[in-house]
């Protein structure tokens, strides 16, 4: 056999698991088609983030006024914003490769296909190896309505050409909302249509319901309870998009944020045995082998909880159990997750409907306005919410909808992952003056759920 180990795909849990392997004196080889790190790096979280952060500090020119600075807000320039990402995320690509590269993996710029279960044609090569990883991640995918393709999917985004004036978004999901946040930041008149009656299904209803009208307030035009018919392009440049309730938006761009499903494309699967399940996601045990034993399948092509955090520690595991000595699996219990829309949400553990499924619980619920907005005159509240187990005094679940969320609840994740009591939580000193500081003060219970209420 040519290697110990190979991975197809470049992306957050192929490069660790690769770059893991090798490490621990494998032969590996690793392949990716497009570009190294991925979705994550080149059209996913980090550019994301970095169009999140332009979109805020429109808001944060015009919330220092409160505070005596005299700052005109000015124009955006798009062009500015894309280059400083685009060569930002040049430089990503070339750590990903070094990183490969000095642990000793043997890198392929190439497609990656099957042609049996134990070899591999890597753009032309033919390659054997003793197992092999599938990394290869996911991508979007459009409704099946008429004229889908005049609409972009978040891969497009990363590209745009200019910025559109005008754009419905169409998916109420954490992408769909976070791109609404990021035009309207920065100046688009923007429409956020979802099937829901409130954005963001699976997460705390709370949370959901303060999302909705943050981003009201924050001039979102938001579309419940609807779902688009079909697009048309009468002039070319101008879309109409005909929406459940028959009305129609004229808009220069329209967004698919509907989900997305595992890369399989090419991959010639079939020869393998490998079983795939709902939307081609690849089956996989606690180990993360597929059911052909001696491939393995990580990240989001299985389709479990898609985030780079869970794809790189899955990447790790795997390469730790098979040659490291150390053999280990990844729960995916109580996994920290954020939503950089504006504001943001950080999320631990379960929602109320979750707890109040299970049995009893006491819920600890605070809305406040954050002492920026006190004097920057913005309307906004955040909301900070614990559920607790009724009968343990365990903290179940932690949600926050506001400035610096996603950086609060890391911390708190360890706590509710060490099983913190609301007790462990009331008996930790502040931190004056923050917002965080509310976790550890919540003394008044707003309401108890569960079975025997
Ligand atoms: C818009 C957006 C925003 C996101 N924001 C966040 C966030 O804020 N936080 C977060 O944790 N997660 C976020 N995610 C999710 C995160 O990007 C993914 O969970 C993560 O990238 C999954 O890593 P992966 O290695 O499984 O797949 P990917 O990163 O998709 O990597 C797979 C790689 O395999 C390559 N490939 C596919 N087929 C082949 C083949 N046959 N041969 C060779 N190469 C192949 C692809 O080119 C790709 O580079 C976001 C995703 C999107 C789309």
């Amino acid at each position: 056999m040519d290697f110990d180990l190979f991975v197809i795909g470049g992306g957050s849990a192929g490069v660790r698991c690769a770059r893991i392997a090798a490490g621990h004196g494998a032969r590996v080889g690793i392949a990716e088609q497009r570009f190294w790190g991925g979705t994550c790096v080149n059209i996913g979280c980090v550019p994301k983030k970095f169009m999140v952060m332009a979109a805020e500090y429109g808001a944060a020119a015009e919330d220092a006024r409160g505070f005596g600075w005299n700052i005109a807000k000015g124009a955006h320039d798009w062009g500015v914003l894309l280059a400083a990402k685009d060569t930002e995320i040049a430089r990503l690509n070339g750590i990903y490769v070094r990183l490969l590269e000095q642990a000793g993996a043997k890198i392929y710029d190439a497609h990656a296909s099957f042609i049996d279960p134990h070899t591999l044609d890597v753009g032309g090569e033919r390659v054997t190896a003793e197992r092999i990883v599938i990394a290869t991640g996911g991508h979007p995918v459009r409704p099946e309505i008429p004229g889908a393709e005049l609409a972009i999917v978040s891969d497009d985004a990363f590209y745009l050409e200019k910025m559109p004036k005008t754009v419905a978004i169409i998916g109420g999901g954490y992408i769909g909302v976070e791109f609404a946040g990021i035009f309207n930041g920065l100046g688009a008149q923007t429409h956020l249509i979802y099937r829901q009656p409130l954005p963001l299904r699976g997460f705390d209803e709370d949370l959901r319901l303060g999302l909705a009208e943050a981003m009201s307030e924050n001039g979102i035009i938001l579309h419940p309870d609807t779902v688009p018919k079909s697009i048309t392009t009468p002039d070319g440049v101008i879309r109409c998009l005909t929406l459940s309730d028959m009305s129609v938006l004229d808009v220069e761009l329209v967004f698919f944020a509907t989900g997305r499903v595992p890369n399989l494309h090419g991959l010639n699967l079939e020869v393998t045995g490998v079983e795939t399940g709902k939307d081609g996601a690849i089956k996989v045990d606690e180990r993360l082998a597929t059911t052909v034993p001696h491939i393995y399948a990580i990240g989001d092509v299985t389709d479990r909880l898609n985030l780079t955090p869970v794809a790189t520690a899955e990447g790790h595991a795997v390469a730790d159990s098979l040659f490291g000595g150390n053999p280990r699996t990844v729960s995916l219990e109580n996994v920290p997750t954020a939503v950089f829309s504006i504001p943001p949400i950080g999320t631990v553990g379960l929602t109320e409907a979750q707890a109040a499924h299970r049995g009893e619980a006491k819920i600890f619920l605070a809305r406040f306005t954050p002492m920026r907005h006190n004097i920057s005159g913005r309307v906004r509240k955040t909301l900070m919410k614990l559920i607790v187990d009724a009968q343990t005094d365990v903290v179940l679940g932690a949600h926050m909808l506001g400035e610096d969320a996603p950086e609060i609840m890391q911390g708190l994740s360890i706590a509710i992952n060490c099983g913190a009591t609301k007790a462990d939580f009331d008996r930790t000193i502040g931190i004056h003056p923050s917002a965080a500081e509310e976790f550890v003060t919540l003394r008044t219970q707003t309401r108890m759920v569960g079975e025997e209420t």
